[in-house]
Order: C-alpha cells, then structure tokens, then sequence
C-alpha cells in the first residue's frame, strides 16, 4: 500500500466498522467496501438522494459509485421511491406468481430482442450460476470458458484462476473453491480469440459455454475489441457451445438494450442484475425460449428461489426502467462524458500518465501510459497513485469506487451543482496522484 495520509476523519463511521468488525468478518458484507485497497475508514452512509450521499458524520458526497451500477436514477428518485412505497402497502412476499414479475419480464423482453423468456432471481451470483447450470444441462457438457478479470459474482467454478498454458484447467482462485468445482472451468486471456479458438481444439465436444462480461468492467474498463464479442458467438455456434453475454453491470445501463444494444451482437443466454432492482435484490437470466425451456417446472434443469420475482423488488425495478427511455441515456452518457474531461484534463495537467477507457457511460482510470486490454495490463498500472487520488478526492467530499480495478458509475441526477463539486475537487486529486510514491 502506497504510504497516503487520510486527510479527513470519519469518527462516527469509524465507531461503526469497529462495531460491524466484532459481528461481521472484516466489518462489511462485501469485501470491497472495507477499503482494504485504498485504506482508511469505510464511510457508512445513511441516505441518499440524488447524486449524494450523506454519511454517518454528517458529510454529503458526490457518488460515482452509484451503489455500483444500479442507482442509474440517483438515489431516492420520487417515482421508484413511490412505486416501492405503492408496493409495500400492499404486502412484502407472498411466495406465489404476481403481476409485478410478468410486468418487469416483459419490459425486459421487450427491451432486449435475444431475451424471449427469461427468469427471475434474486442476485447477479444466481443469475451467472443458474445460466451455467442450465447450459451444462442443455448441452450435456462439463467445461466452462471464462476470461481472466471478469467477475461474475462468486459461484464457485468462476472463482478460477488460470492453470499454467493456456486451455489447461482452471485453479480455485478462493481457498473453499475444491478442485474438482474449478477443474472444470478454463480461464483464458480477455481480448484474444486465438486463445479461444485453441481451448475448443483441445477440448472437442466437452465445452458447454463461454461466459464473458458484455464489456467487462470489473478489472477496470477494458471494453472489446471489435470483433470480439462476434467472434466468440461464432466459436460458440461453430462448436454447439452457447454464448453466455454477462450483463449484470452493463444491462440497462449502457443502453436501453443494455451492451446488445450497442454491438449487436446476439447472446445464446443473457444475465441481468443491478439497474433492473432498481436498488433492489433482483436479477435475471434469459435467451433462447428452446434454451429456457429446459428450466425447471418447464424442463428438468432445477432453478428456484423463495423470493425471486419479490414484489417490492420488482415494482423498484420496473419504475426504474420505465424511466430509462432515451433522453435518459443520452443525459447519463452526457454526464459520464463531461466527468471524463475533466479528470483527464486535471491529470494531464500534472502530468500524471493515465489511460481513461469507457464503455458508453461506464468508464475508469488506469494510471499508465498503454491501451488496457486485458487483466494483465490492468494490473501493470500505478494503483499506488490511485491510492492518493482518491482520498484527496474523498476528502473533498466526492466518493469513487475504493479500488483502481472498479468502473465509475454516473446517473441522471449528476447535475451541474454536482459536477462542479468534482470539476472543484480534481485539481488537487491529480497533484495528489502526481506527487505519490509506490
Ligand atoms: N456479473 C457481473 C458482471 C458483476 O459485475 C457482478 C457484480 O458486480 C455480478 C455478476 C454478481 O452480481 P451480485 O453482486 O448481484 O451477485
């Protein structure tokens, strides 16, 4: 960890992370919200609204973590607030089909034109582990494609790390993960077809799929390269494997259509999470209605949840969308673009080297001089600067994702006032990022 000092107290949050830590592994329910990255003390946060958000000392901040990716709306938007409000009034989980479930999978087939059923789950973990499942079903095959910094959630066989060579078996990347869960999964190289290509000779007839984020924004933004994502459906179509197009962050929220949208590109299956909860626990997987046929009551692959379809979820989650028509997107994308000038116009001022890299409105800094494609290059930027850069920035009263390996997220609700405060607080940040040492 780069040697940073921590400008700002947080008394009252520090009180709660050492209550949390003394009940819960770490203090925190989610392993990056500790901070560990960056260091210092997690802010806990008691409200939110519009593009702020308020922490337990009283501090507002301006939030481009978005509670990482959903709050596409800002926070506490008054018609996803009503909608929740509407809901609950009238009961929170009943345990049998509703409305609300039918309504929010018919916006999103009606949305997305490769989704003809789709299922509903409770988290982005379920909808990446019971698309797997129902693959393997399918196809009757074991193996399982993914790529090196694209996360899936944690199910088991995705929590792999690449074996030696490439198109050998995966290694557990968690202690927990056995090797018989991770043996079957291969991790190869985002951005390189050539590896893919290879995996399917070495394994003929064994491979049932290849998931990959629609553009994957866990390791950073590292977008595809043209061509990519086409050339892993036709791999998949020419082997009778499916392609499974991960789009718990980028679904419906780099375009209406979510990543398909933008490349066009047509999934086998198609995962969802995030802005369809519109804060909410609630996810989904859908595709090919002959795929989804074989799901459980309607074929024998077994899939179930005791809340999934949640009434309270589901009316969020289609106020939400509904909401997202194209004047929304355009001023997300707006937003997204001014803030990405003015960090590398504060950056480049200092002389600080950095690649920015978006993904329509989804985008991130590396702090190095070469193009991102993959994990590895990910990893070979100065994370020490981004360190420094973000507790300036933190202190300034504007919240990034605490880690250099996660997108920055903007909503609607990022105004002029907001945007200010940010274009305010980079100068500083950026010398802060220039002067740190590893
Ligand atoms: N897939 C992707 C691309 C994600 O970014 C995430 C979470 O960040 C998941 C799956 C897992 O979703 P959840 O955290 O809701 O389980």
């Amino acid at each position: 960890m780069a040697c940073v000092s921590f400008p700002y107290e947080a008394p009252v949050s520090q009180t709660l992370f050492d209550r949390a830590a003394v009940v819960t592994p770490g203090g925190v329910n989610s392993p990056v919200r500790a901070f560990r990255a960056v260091g210092g003390t997690p802010r806990f946060m008691v409200s939110g609204s519009g593009p702020y958000l308020t922490d337990a000392d009283g501090r507002e901040y301006v939030d481009l973590v978005c509670s990482w990716g959903p709050m596409i709306l800002g926070h506490s938007h008054p018609e996803v607030i009503a909608a929740v409000q509407e809901a609950v009034s009238r009961g929170t989980s009943f345990g049998t089909p509703g409305e609300g479930e039918v309504a929010l999978a018919e916006e999103i087939v009606a949305r997305v034109g490769p989704v003809e059923q789709v299922r509903l789950v409770s988290s982005g973990t379920e909808a990446t582990m019971s698309a797997i499942r129902l693959a393997r079903g399918f196809t009757g095959r074991a193996k399982v494609i993914k790529f090196a910094g694209c996360y899936h959630g944690h199910v088991d066989a995705l929590l792999a790390a690449a074996g030696s060579g490439l198109a050998t078996f995966a290694l557990p990347d968690t202690p927990g993960v056995t090797g018989a869960q991770a043996g079957d999964t291969i991790v190869l190289p985002y951005n390189d077809l050539d590896a893919v290509r290879a995996a399917f000779q070495a394994h003929p007839g064994e491979i049932a799929c290849v998931i990959t984020e629609a553009s994957p924004g866990n390791m950073g933004v590292v977008p595809p390269l043209p061509g990519f994502n086409q050339g892993l459906k036709d791999t998949c179509a020419a082997n009778g494997a499916l392609y499974i197009s991960d789009e718990v962050m980028t679904g419906f929220r780099t375009s209406k259509a979510g990543w398909y949208g933008i490349d066009g590109v047509v999934p086998d299956l198609i995962t969802f999470g995030k802005v369809m909860g519109g804060g909410f626990p609630a996810a989904a997987f859908g595709g090919r209605a002959d795929v989804m046929a074989h799901l459980a009551p309607a074929g024998p692959v077994y899939q179930a949840g005791t809340l999934s379809g949640n009434p309270v979820a589901t009316a969020a989650g289609l106020a939400q969308l509904r909401l997202l028509d194209d004047a929304a997107y355009e001023k997300v994308d707006a937003v997204s673009a001014r803030i990405r000038s003015l960090v590398t116009e504060a950056l480049t001022k200092e002389g600080v080297a950095h690649r920015l890299q978006n993904a329509s409105n989804m985008f991130s800094v590396f702090f190095t001089e070469n193009e991102v494609r993959d994990y590895e290059d990910a990893k070979a930027q100065e994370s020490f600067r981004f360190t420094a850069f973000f507790h300036s920035l933190l202190a300034a009263g504007v919240y990034l994702p605490p880690s250099s390996f996660e997108s920055w997220f903007v909503s609607t609700a990022h105004d002029e006032q907001a945007i200010q405060r940010i274009a305010d607080a980079l100068p500083a940040a950026a010398r802060a990022a220039a002067e740190a040492t590893a």
